[in-house]
């Protein structure tokens, strides 16, 4: 880890002031390096400490999968967002989960799992793919806010996947930098294809599996540690957006 990476680690982590001992712990690289993590220059003081959530990896999972039960009967949970949770939060957050997910506009995670404020640590773009700074926002959900569990999420008719699909089958391209966003996903339509065809469903499941692959081999103890130690679990999952179903196939 370069100094300024441990830096910038250590600054964050204080800067939220949301630092419970077990993050802590549970952040070795964090710790070995740094001895005790100290502010830098112009890091906020810290004020609270809140501890991580207390969930295992499997209770994390088995939340959201009632979570979106409760999301197809329509039942909402009004606290999670009100005035009282919100002051409770302003003094720390402790999310149960990070959630790797597309930027379309009918996969929002909260939604679809009935979550309210501080629980779910959100990255999102189009095609749900991991670059440094979603790579750099998971670590920090791991290591520092101490989540169990991240979710890669794909979805049925993703625009993003099926700009890849366009490019491998009839050689797309695309303005600005929507063809270079595209480029991850394009080995994935790649391995799904089967005679030599696409199903759209298949790359998007192959691009989560990908992804998934990626965060689960990491080799920065940030990851591997949890990970080793049974205190962290990478899965895969599906939306379909008709029948507002999550299919968490990859599972590990
Ligand atoms: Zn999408």
């Amino acid at each position: 880890m370069t100094s300024t990476r441990r830096e910038m680690i250590g600054g964050l982590a204080m800067g939220t002031a949301a630092l419970g001992a077990a993050a802590v712990s549970g952040c070795t690289r964090v710790n070995a390096a740094a001895g005790t993590i100290a502010p830098v220059a112009g890091a906020a003081p810290p004020a609270v400490i809140q501890a991580p959530t207390d969930l295992t990896p499997a209770q994390a999972l088995a939340r959201l999968e009632q979570g979106n039960v409760e999301f197809l009967r329509g039942e909402q949970r009004p606290e999670s967002t009100s005035a009282k949770r919100r002051l409770e939060l302003a003094a720390g957050q402790a999310p149960f989960a990070a959630y790797v997910t597309c930027s379309d506009s009918r996969v929002p995670p909260e939604l679809l799992f009935g979550r309210g404020l501080g629980e779910l640590f959100i990255i999102r773009n189009a095609g749900n793919t991991v670059d440094t700074v979603a790579l750099g926002s998971v670590e920090y959900a791991v290591g520092v806010l101490g989540v169990p569990l991240v979710v890669v999420m794909g979805h049925e008719s993703c625009g993003a996947v099926k700009a890849a699909v366009d490019v491998v089958e009839n050689n797309a391209t695309f303005p600005g930098q929507i063809g270079r966003m595209i480029e991850p996903i394009i080995p994935a339509v790649l391995n799904s294809r089967e005679n030599g065809k696409v199903s759209l469903e298949n790359a998007v499941r192959s691009n989560v599996r990908r992804v998934v692959d990626y965060l689960r081999n990491q080799t920065d103890p940030l990851m591997q540690k949890p990970l080793a130690d049974g205190r962290l679990r990478i899965v895969g999952a599906y939306y379909d957006l008709s029948t507002g179903e999550v299919d968490f196939f990859d599972r590990d």
